[in-house]
């Protein structure tokens, strides 16, 4: 088994999540420009506010000074909050953690 190598997205708009193959919204980060993958369907509990500008899909993460959608956005949810390899891959990191592998650092009791 290996891992493919991350391809970096380029463009924005509907597709399907590399990882489970479910429909998704990627959309660039306005803070980091950074193309993230969303889930397409809007939610109201989400906390990406996405809006179109010239054909590019942007998200907006709300903030406390501006908590909730503006003109054109529409609220989602980020895709690995329900991304059931996401999840797996995260559960199965912590399972082996790192730090077991590769470090000799001292735990607490034997400093
Ligand atoms: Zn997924």
């Amino acid at each position: 088994m290996y891992d493919r190598p991350p391809t970096p997205r380029r463009t924005t708009g509907f597709g399907t999540c590399d990882d489970c193959g479910r429909r998704v919204l990627y959309a660039l980060t306005d803070k980091h420009r950074r193309i993230i993958a969303i889930d397409p369907d809007p939610d109201p509990a989400g906390n990406q506010a996405v809006s179109v500008k010239e054909q590019t899909y942007w998200t907006r993460q709300l903030t406390l000074d501006r908590p909730r959608a503006e003109d054109r956005e529409v609220l989602r949810k980020p895709h690995f909050a329900s991304c059931p390899t996401a999840r797996a891959k995260a559960a199965a990191r912590r399972r082996t953690p790192h730090r077991a592998n590769f470090g000799v650092r001292p735990v607490r009791w034997q400093r």
